[in-house]
């Protein structure tokens, strides 16, 4: 899964430059948007991560609502997904997403350094 080794880069990455002796948690913030499950994330990270500076890290996923604005009334609402984008007040589909979309590396706690990095991008979820 690409967004699984785009997080696993992210994190041997920042770990090499800051000479880790090894990965302790690393926070990834995923949107309901983003269709990326937390079970597959989870499966790739474990078989990534064997044998590397990062195995036994513990992966903590922060999931983000569908938040939606709708184009009818204005009304904001929380949507399961994009298909389900329907307002509550006046039953009108679709509206102005508000969150959801986010997909990235919030935090990485390492061995020797306990600093966060500044938040990095993994990737952008297709048709914005
Ligand atoms: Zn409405």
């Amino acid at each position: 899964m690409p967004v699984t080794q785009s997080i696993f880069d992210i994190v041997t990455e920042y770990a090499r430059e800051h000479n880790a002796e090894r990965v302790r948690r690393v926070t990834v913030v995923i949107g309901n948007l983003t269709g990326v499950v937390e079970d597959s994330v989870r499966f790739y990270w474990e078989s990534l991560t064997k044998g590397t500076i990062a195995e036994n890290a513990e992966l903590v996923v922060v999931h983000v609502p569908l938040k939606v604005r709708c184009y009818g009334c204005g009304t904001e609402y929380e949507a399961d997904d994009q298909f389900a984008m329907f307002c509550p007040s006046c039953n009108f589909f679709g509206g102005e997403v508000l969150s959801g979309k986010e997909l990235y590396v919030d935090t990485i706690e390492i061995e020797g350094d306990s600093h966060a990095p500044s938040e990095a991008s993994v990737a952008e979820p297709p048709g914005g």
